[in-house]
């Protein structure tokens, strides 16, 4: 396929390292895996920044690391173990594949995180962001990460219009950025981080970017021909789909019934507060527990509440129900009853539910 020039093509990128790497080296924040770029600080760092915010993420990372401090530590973790470690992180695939990928290293590559770029997109859930991240931070090899940030910066600093959801747009900006390094000799390790700190500090992604700050205020040909505002192209994505649900707390004493998510699917394997589709009525509602078999003394209903997934939304009604001891043993084999504090410290409740978590405690309403 041949590819026609574009703005990326006609701009002499070269130009754009030295005040990239100037401005970084007075700039750069201090993050808990920066100072020891270890590769598996560096993967475990990069995976959970992926839809993730650099302050979000840095608790998460520390606790991880605490806990499952190397690869085979994540590889022998049990799904209940690193679950709970992701817990309100979201997008919980991502800690599925780290630790089938922690397995893989463990039994095909003798427990030492490949350094080879290639090896590296080998792994499960390693794309070529990632694989570059890993193998020029940690390895010092000159190969890109380029993700939406760094699509965003190239993209106007060079004035390219090119429609970066598109992946052979990715894939040239890849090829550019790796002629770069080569050309430069430059630190591929301070390059990609510093793309990902001016996309994150300065030509950032919401509002307004802060090209008074920026180190490439002279060379920007978006800012020049006043194109911020149409780079970069995007196509739209798709619209999320709605879903209604009703969520239940049935409570008895200070325990509430909580449920293992199927396998497969949104929120696999994670603990949820019963539910059903569509929003319920509170008639309905007393039907549905009824269903399940208990004898409800009371029901509530509580406020509604809605939670954002990539291609989802929950709007969700809740209840809160309550029984008398004796209804536990009838209560359906998958209801587990915790108190406040053990579904807190011992089970991965995904954020989505986290409207209805301080229903866990209120006694009296
Ligand atoms: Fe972004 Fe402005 Fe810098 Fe251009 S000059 S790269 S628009 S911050």
């Amino acid at each position: 396929m041949t590819h026609s020039r574009t703005g990326i093509d006609c701009f002499e990128l070269n130009q754009m390292v030295k005040p990239l790497e100037q401005w970084f080296l007075e700039n750069a924040r201090v993050l808990p895996w920066r100072e020891e770029p270890l590769p598996y600080y560096v993967w475990i760092s990069e995976i959970m920044l992926q839809q993730t915010r650099v302050e979000a993420v840095k608790p998460y990372f520390d606790r991880f690391i605490r806990k499952l401090g190397d690869v085979e530590a994540l590889a022998n973790a049990t799904e209940e173990e690193y679950l709970k470690l992701w817990e309100g992180l979201g997008y919980y695939n991502r800690v599925r594949n780290l630790h089938v990928a922690a397995v893989q290293i463990m039994e095909e590559y003798g427990g030492m995180i490949p350094d080879d770029y290639q090896e590296l997109l080998k792994l499960k859930g390693i794309g070529s962001y990632t694989a570059g991240a890993i193998s020029s931070i940690a390895y010092g090899k000159p190969e890109p990460a380029v993700d939406g940030n760094v699509l965003r910066v190239i993209s106007r600093l060079t004035g390219d219009t090119s429609d970066i959801m598109k992946p052979q747009v990715k894939r040239h900006m890849e090829d550019k950025l790796r002629a770069v390094m080569e050309e430069t000799k430059c630190n591929p390790s301070t390059l990609n981080q510093a793309l990902m700190e001016l996309g994150a500090m300065v030509c950032v992604p919401n509002g307004a970017p802060h090209c008074e700050e920026c180190p490439w205020q002279e060379l920007c040909v978006a800012k020049k021909e006043q194109l911020i505002d149409q780079i970069p192209v995007k196509t739209k994505a798709k619209k999320r789909r709605i879903e209604n649900r009703t969520i239940f707390i049935i409570r008895q004493g200070d325990t509430v019934a909580i449920q293992k998510r199927p396998n497969k699917g949104l929120l696999a394997g994670l603990y949820e507060l019963p539910g059903a589709e569509g929003s319920l009525s509170e008639q309905e509602a007393l039907e549905w527990v009824k269903e399940q078999g208990y004898g409800p003394l009371y029901i509530k209903k509580l406020p509604d509440s809605k939670h954002i997934f990539s291609h989802i939304e929950w709007h969700m009604t809740g209840y809160l129900i309550k029984i008398e001891d004796t209804e536990i043993k009838k209560a359906p084999e998958k209801h587990i009853f915790v108190d406040a504090v053990t579904a807190t410290e011992k089970y991965a409740i995904p954020s989505a539910f986290l409207a209805y978590a301080s229903y866990f405690k209120k006694i009296d309403e």
